[in-house]
């Protein structure tokens, strides 16, 4: 096995035991990156220096012999959305191609203060836009399953780098779907935890209501150990859960006997991959087997849940760009005539295509003449399908649905149908509308050798549910060890 392979716990261990150093480790992943990052471009920018001196900084607490946390000296990448003081955070866009935060962001804060190591910032779609990584500024990532598809998105690069084992665990950032759909269409695990659990301090914000940061990983224990570091209350976000900090590998315990599972049967409609739903229901048995109990159910509100988003997410995301106007930060045209011709060609130049399409229609959605019609309509349906969940886990433990409706597509087989793309978030969506933990993992592969997912989703800060699930499920599949070839 090479070092470049190991899980989070695994190189915990080792570097616990002496038996690899840390600088090892990471000139293992750096040297990764140099052999598979021409084909995969997952990352933006690549922090060898800094990831070295960090890495030699644990080496010589290690040798010392001082208690290290679980993080410490384990190689990781950010998704470029995520501030880094002094690092270059783009949001893959031209408006920030050069800006370096004067600040961390809470969770990398967090991370950096368990002494973690960074490798570099990845790749997404322009403030975190899209399903592809195709709307990213500076260049598409390609799906290390297959480069000719895509890795999903927005957290492409992110998902991408971890599957391409080119950085241990990777944060991404879902407000649709998009930790869950890159993470199902690189065969890795991703997470998205409840809203107000992990801080978003920090974060460049898309739509601040449906925004949560998470850890995409190579297995459910890692999950864990991430979510560990980066969870819990923090003073700079105001709508940071005020909840007592949780130890989540208390909850890798495989067992699920008598928990009870509900199966929405609106997520196994006609647009379903037969591949997708076979794997799912494979999966679905897999937890019957050991004990627990399987109700299909309705969510009837389902097929409100992309329009509600678009509404919420365009609304949201169109007055939150409003701050790049080439007057704090970021791009500012060159020549222009007056103060209004500065903020239009600023703009103008500096958002890509679907940052502009999100900004007229959550402009037009919020404009007094619609903004009943639309805006109120689609909070009205949110707090119906919040009822509606809550509900549905008076219930159940557990809902387990497919992550997406198909594996991974072609490279610029969407891109010219912006409405047909959103469908990959037809069963991510309505856990964000609702603010609820889901995860996806690792379910099996499609003839053409591509990953399915399976999502896995709890009520509000019930993450040890999901991971406890997630990890039976994993010791019984066994599909692990499989890697894409590169
Ligand atoms: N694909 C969805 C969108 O384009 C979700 C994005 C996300 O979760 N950041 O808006």
């Amino acid at each position: 096995m090479e070092l470049y392979e190991l899980t989070a716990h695994e190189a915990r261990d080792l570097l616990r035991n002496k038996a690899i150093s840390c600088r090892e480790l990471t000139q293992a992943h750096l040297d990764r990156i140099a052999e598979v990052e021409s084909k995969v471009n997952g990352y933006i920018t690549i922090t060898h220096e800094t990831a070295l001196e960090q890495a030699d900084m644990v080496d010589e607490k290690i040798s010392k012999g001082e208690p290290l946390p679980d993080l410490a000296g384990i190689p990781m990448a950010l998704k470029d959305n995520i501030c880094t003081k002094d690092i270059l955070t783009t949001c893959a866009s031209k408006m920030l191609e050069n800006f370096r935060p004067p600040y961390n962001a809470t969770v990398a804060q967090r991370l950096f203060a368990e002494y973690g190591v960074l490798l570099g910032k990845t790749n997404m779609d322009e403030f975190a836009m899209g399903s592809s990584t195709e709307n990213s500024y500076m260049k598409p990532t390609m799906n290390p399953w297959d480069l000719t598809r895509v890795p999903g998105g927005s957290s492409g690069g992110s998902a991408a780098v971890v599957s391409a084992d080119e950085a241990v665990y990777s944060l991404g950032s879902d407000t649709g779907g998009s930790i869950r759909q890159p993470a199902s269409y690189c065969g890795v695990v991703g997470l998205k935890p409840t809203y107000g659990l992990v801080s978003r301090y920090g974060l460049v914000a898309f739509a601040s209501s449906l925004d949560q940061i998470g850890p995409i990983t190579k297995d459910v224990t890692d999950c864990a150990l991430v979510l560990n570091a980066i969870a819990g209350p923090d003073s700079k976000d105001y709508t940071s859960v005020k909840i007592g900090e949780d130890d989540y590998t208390k909850y890798l315990v495989d067992d699920v006997k008598g928990f009870k599972v509900g199966i929405p049967k609106e997520y196994f409609d006609q647009n379903i991959e037969p591949q997708v739903k076979d794997s799912v229901m494979d999966a679905v048995k897999k937890l019957e087997d050991m004990g627990a109990y399987i109700e299909e159910f309705s969510l009837k509100y389902t097929d409100y849940a992309l329009p509600v988003y678009c509404i919420i997410s365009s609304a949201e995301g169109s007055s939150n760009l409003a701050r790049y106007d080439g007057v704090k930060y970021g791009h500012r045209a060159k020549e222009y005539d007056d103060m209004m011709d500065m903020y239009r060609k600023t703009r103008g130049e500096g958002f890509g295509p679907e940052a502009k399409r999100r900004i007229m229609l959550g402009t037009y959605i919020l404009s007094a003449d619609h903004r009943d019609e639309y805006y109120l309509k689609a909070l009205k349906i949110r707090t119906l399908m919040i009822e509606e969940y809550n509900k549905a886990f008076g219930k159940y433990d557990l809902i387990v649905t497919p992550t997406c409706p198909t594996t991974a597509f072609k490279i610029g087989q969407m891109t010219e149908d912006p409405l047909a793309m959103h469908f990959a978030n037809v069963y991510t969506a309505p856990v964000n509308i609702a603010g609820l933990p889901a995860l996806s993992m690792n379910c099996g592969f499609d003839d053409n050798g591509l990953p399915i997912g399976i999502q896995l989703i709890a009520k509000a800060l019930d993450e040890k549910t999901i991971l406890r699930a997630a990890y039976a499920l994993e010791k019984e599949m066994g599909i692990y060890g499989k890697k894409p070839k590169l």
